[in-house]
């Protein structure tokens, strides 16, 4: 592992460097964040106190577009980590071809312990601090770890406000009521789900022969497991912060979502109606989910889960990165020496932004699109994305990863020479 995690994240850009043919200045220009905003954001608490809370937007490139990212509510947040993950989203962009550079932003919070008006207060706030560097057309703000459509609502509000104007594209993942798109709640599992199924296909696995663990249990994770679970995947277990549970028969995931809407909390139920009753599991750690003999694991959850630590003992055949990050470039290597298939998240987890893309052209025509059209467009996306990196990685013999990176690559410095050499006059 690097010492910070944008330098690790960078480590998988100088690992396709060597199979793409791009001019010496676009990489150079691709190895920094071209903006980084750290705000501060007073935030009046509920009890009258005034608590200042730590926020950042980091623009890493838009040379293909405006930037696009979300924004992260999680007492971890750091400069360090939003850099990294506006980076994935640069490469995550141009990998889907979609017309959009990268962004991201955070907020170091625990969110669970706020409450709604204070939640509120605090996501204007915010958006106050970076009105600046934002907009439909310079950068575009949409959910991530711990944020929600409610939240994308108040922000693209705030920011209409402020401009004195609506302004729905500068903000995708917001309710349908306000310019949201159909199928973005989903669109990050079902964009797995496709990826998922295309590999497997492609791998000679059946669904039903195949286990699979999960873990996360998030907007995505829950999503993921239930949409495999309908096409007949065995999944076997699931996890949220708290821990998790292990069936080798098999997780009813429609029962364990109604329970922790109700309880909080993860459990193994079988619920019929109302009434929820404990069917036989084995309680395990994050940590032990990770290390399950399955076919498939799915990190949805957070970064850097499976490192040089513990990835000698992973048993998985296959693990799709549906959380940003979950798995260190060190323990990289580890898994492809054991043969272990890993999907890369700029993938894996690119049904989010293709479907925030939905909902942005959809708000510049204010014209709204069905959700059998959204799925069907997503669909089309994410299986020629994979599809692509699938081509590159059997003709070239690399990892997974290096080949959706060698496709971004081509497709980002094709469009950096583009752009020509102005900006190295600027200031001359
Ligand atoms: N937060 C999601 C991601 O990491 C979605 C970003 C977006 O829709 O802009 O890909």
């Amino acid at each position: 592992m690097a010492a910070t995690l944008l330098a690790d994240a960078s480590i998988r850009l100088e690992n396709a460097l060597q199979h793409v043919n791009i001019s010496d200045d676009a990489i150079e220009r691709l190895k920094y964040p071209k903006t980084s905003l750290m705000v501060s954001i007073p935030v009046r608490m509920d009890n009258g106190s005034l608590k200042i809370f730590r926020g950042y937007r980091v623009r890493y490139d838009d040379t293909r577009g405006p930037g696009k990212g979300g924004v992260r509510y999680h007492p971890n947040v750091s400069l360090d980590e939003v850099q990294s993950l506006a980076f994935w989203m640069t490469f995550k962009c141009a990998l889907l071809d979609l017309p959009f550079g990268g962004a991201k932003g955070g907020i170091t919070v625990d969110p669970k312990a706020l409450s709604k008006a204070e939640l509120e207060r605090l996501s204007r706030g915010y958006i106050e601090a970076i009105a600046d560097s934002i907009g439909p057309d310079t950068d575009i703000l949409a959910p991530d770890v711990y944020t929600n459509a409610m939240i994308m609502g108040w922000m693209m509000d705030h920011y209409s406000i402020i401009y004195r104007k609506i302004v729905p594209g500068v903000v995708t993942g917001k309710p349908l009521s306000m310019g949201g798109s159909q199928g973005r709640e989903t669109a990050t599992a079902t964009g797995a789900f496709h990826v998922i199924n295309t590999i497997c296909e492609k791998l000679g696995r059946i669904p039903e022969k195949t286990t699979v663990a999960v873990q996360g249990f998030g907007n995505a994770g829950a999503e993921i497991a239930q949409q495999l679970a309908n096409s007949g995947y065995r999944v076997v277990a699931v996890s949220d912060s708290r821990g998790g549970i292990y069936a080798e028969q098999g997780l009813d995931i429609p029962s364990i979502r109604h329970y922790k809407q109700e309880n909080r909390g993860i459990q193994a139920v079988y619920c019929e109606k109302t009434l929820c009753n404990i069917v036989e599991h084995k309680v395990i750690s994050n940590e032990e989910l990770l290390m399950l003999d399955v076919d498939i694991l799915v990190p949805a959850a957070l970064e850097n889960q499976i490192t040089a630590d513990n990835a000698e003992q992973v048993k998985a055949k296959l693990i799709f990165e549906v959380a940003n990050g979950p798995i260190s470039s060190d323990a990289d290597q580890i898994l492809e020496r054991k043969n272990i298939v890993v999907v890369p998240d700029i993938l894996t987890n690119a049904g989010g932004v293709t479907v925030s893309h939905f909902e942005w052209v959809q708000n510049r025509n204010g014209f709204y699109w069905t959700v059998a059209e959204v799925n069907q467009k997503l669909k089309e996306k994410m299986i020629t994305a994979t599809e692509n990196v699938w081509q590159i990685y059997s003709s070239k013999n690399i990892s997974m990863r290096t080949a959706a990176y060698v496709q971004a690559l081509n497709r980002l410095g094709d469009a950096l020479d583009a752009k020509g050499t102005r900006n190295y006059f600027v200031g001359k």
